[in-house]
C-alpha cells in the first residue's frame, strides 16, 4: 500500500520548501489512493516550539493538505510526535546493541575535540570517529558514566539505493563513520528516529528535500541492520533564492521575499496559487501553467520529478497567483469572497452587507494580483470620504472641471432609475451635449468618486456607489 509522510521539525514557521515537500507527498498519496502521514520530528527540545507546531498544523489546514494519520487525527501507529515515542526508540536501540550492531561510546566531547585538534589543519574538517569504543566488549562498559550509542557501520563493501529523482546512488561503506544514533539523554538522532518511525509507520516512499540525500546511506544501513525492507526514496530539488543559495528566512528578508507560508497568506496569496507555483520546483506537465487541485492529483507523478534546483521568482509567483484568483475555473466567487473578507475587516470595514461586497469585489477582481490587492482596491467603496491620490488630485482643478462635476452630479442625481445601462447613456449624452472629450471627463469623474484614476468601469462604479454617494462625492470634489 502507498504510504508517504511529511516529517517536519517544528523549529520555525512552515516555509515554502516544506510546503513543496508536503504537497508532493500529499499529491502522491491522493493519486494512488494511499495514506498521507504527518509526523512531528520534535526531538530537538531546544529548538522545537509549540508555536511552530501550531503554525505547521494551521498552515497545512489553510493549504488544504489534510493528513490521514498524525496530530489531532491520530492513527494506528501513533503517537505522531517523536518526543512521545522515546521508549520505542529505546527498544530498537537495545535490539541493535544486543545484536552487536551498535555500541556504547564513552568518548567525551573534549576527548574527541582534542583528537581532532591533533590532526593537521586541513584534515580537521574530515575528522572521523576513530572507533575508540567500537570493539570493546560490553563487559568493559562503565556502569556509571555518560555515553552515546553509535552505529557500527560496515568497514567494507558499498551501499546502493535507487532514488526516484537522482537515480542510483552508491556509497563506499568505509566513508560512513560510526554515527551517533542516540544521545546520552535518550534522545534519538534524526537518522535513527526517522528510520524507526518510517519502518513502524510502514512508509513505502520517503519523499523529502534533496538536502537529505546524503543522510540516506546511513538510513539504508539502519534498515538493513534492523532486518527491515528499505522504502523507496525521492529527493526533491531545492528552492533557491535569486542569488542561488538555499532559500533561508534571512535571505528572504534581505531580498523582500516571503519565506514562511504565513507571510504569503498575510500578503493575500491564495493557497492554490502558492501551491501551483511551488509544483514548478521539480515537476511540470507539458507547458500547462495553471491547475486545480483535482488536476494536480490526477497529473502529478513522483516518477517525473526532475533533479535540477529552481530559483524562486517572485514575479512569476505573483503572476500565477493572479491568474488563479481571477478565474472561476480555479477560484470560485464564494472562495474569493471568503479570502477577501478578513482583509476587508482588517482594514476596518463592515462586511455584513455580503451582497454589496459580492458586487464590488467582482468589479475589482480582474485587476487584483492578490486578495490584499483586491481589498485595497475596494477602499473607496467603503470609506466615508474619498482620499484623493496625490498624483490624481490635480485633475479636479483643471479648467472646467468644477462645472463638469456639478453638471454630471445633477444629471445622475435626477435619474429615476439607477442601473448601469441608464448611467452609461447619461454619461455619453453629457459628454456629447457639452462637447467634452472622454479623456478629460472619465479620469476626472473617477478621481472625484474614487480618489484615483484606476478603477473598474465607471457606470459600474457609479451604480455600486449609489445615487446619494455619487452626488455627494461629485459636489464635494467640485467645491
Ligand atoms: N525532520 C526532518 C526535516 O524537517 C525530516 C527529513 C525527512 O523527511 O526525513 O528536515
Amino acid at each position: 500500500a502507498t504510504k508517504v509522510r511529511f516529517a517536519p521539525s517544528p523549529t520555525g514557521n512552515l516555509h515554502i520548501g516544506g510546503v513543496r515537500t508536503a504537497l508532493f507527498n500529499y499529491l502522491h498519496a491522493r493519486a494512488k489512493g494511499g495514506t498521507f502521514v504527518l509526523r512531528i520530528e520534535d526531538t530537538d527540545l531546544e529548538r522545537s516550539t509549540d508555536a511552530s507546531t501550531q503554525n505547521l498544523l494551521d498552515t497545512l489546514k489553510w493549504l488544504g493538505l489534510t493528513w490521514d494519520e498524525g496530530p489531532e487525527v491520530g492513527g494506528p501507529e501513533g503517537p505522531y510526535f517523536q518526543s512521545q515515542r522515546l521508549d520505542i526508540y529505546g527498544t530498537y536501540v537495545q535490539q541493535l546493541v544486543d545484536d552487536g550492531k551498535a555500541y556504547r561510546c564513552y568518548a567525551t566531547r573534549e576527548e574527541l575535540d582534542a583528537l581532532r585538534a591533533a590532526l593537521p589543519e586541513k584534515e580537521r574538517a574530515h575528522f572521523v570517529y576513530p572507533h575508540i569504543w567500537r570493539d570493546r566488549d560490553p563487559s568493559e562498559w562503565p556502569a556509571d558514566k555518560p555515553y552515546v550509542i553509535r552505529f557500527k557501520a560496515p568497514l567494507e563493501g558499498e551501499t546502493t539505493f535507487t532514488d526516484k529523482v537522482f537515480g542510483k546512488i552508491t556509497t563506499p561503506n568505509k566513508t560512513v563513520q560510526d554515527f551517533v544514533i542516540m544521545r546520552g539523554d535518550g534522545m534519538p538522532l534524526y537518522n535513527f528516529g526517522a528510520v524507526v518511525d518510517d519502518m513502524l509507520m510502514h512508509i513505502s516512499l520517503v519523499a523529502r528535500g534533496a538536502d537529505h540525500v546524503n543522510n540516506t546511506v546511513q538510513q539504508v544501513l539502519l534498515y538493513q541492520a534492523l532486518g527491515q525492507p528499505v522504502p523507496d526514496f525521492a529527493h526533491l530539488p531545492l528552492i533557491l533564492s535569486p542569488d542561488r543559495r538555499k532559500m533561508s528566512k534571512r535571505d528572504g528578508e534581505r531580498l523582500g521575499i516571503p519565506v514562511s507560508v504565513s507571510e504569503f497568506r498575510d500578503r493575500g496569496f491564495s493557497p492554490l496559487g502558492l501551491m501551483v507555483y511551488l509544483t514548478r520546483f521539480g515537476w511540470s506537465h507539458g507547458d500547462q501553467e495553471l491547475f486545480t487541485m483535482d488536476e494536480l492529483i490526477e497529473k502529478f507523478d513522483m516518477d517525473q520529478v526532475t533533479s535540477s534546483d529552481g530559483v524562486f521568482d517572485m514575479k512569476k509567483c505573483v503572476s500565477i497567483n493572479q491568474k488563479i484568483i481571477q478565474s472561476d475555473d480555479y477560484t470560485s466567487m464564494d472562495d474569493y469572497l471568503l479570502h477577501i473578507t478578513p482583509f476587508m475587516q482588517a482594514r476596518g470595514y463592515d462586511t455584513t452587507d455580503t451582497a454589496f461586497l459580492r458586487k464590488v469585489a467582482a468589479l475589482v477582481r480582474p485587476r487584483a494580483a492578490t486578495f490584499v490587492d483586491a481589498a485595497a482596491a475596494l477602499d473607496f467603496f467603503y470609506e466615508d470620504t474619498v482620499t484623493y491620490e496625490e498624483k490624481a488630485e490635480p485633475d479636479l482643478h483643471k479648467d472646467g472641471a468644477k462645472a463638469m462635476l456639478d453638471g454630471i452630479a445633477d444629471k445622475l442625481g435626477a435619474l429615476p432609475a439607477f442601473d448601469v445601462e441608464v448611467i452609461q447613456t447619461t454619461l455619453d449624452a453629457f459628454v456629447t451635449d457639452n462637447d467634452l472629450k472622454w479623456k478629460d471627463f472619465g479620469p476626472t469623474i473617477r478621481v472625484a468618486l474614487a480618489g484615483r484614476k484606476g478603477t473598474p468601469g465607471l457606470p459600474e462604479v457609479i451604480e455600486a456607489l449609489g445615487a446619494d454617494r455619487v452626488r455627494a462625492r461629485l459636489h464635494a470634489a467640485a467645491a
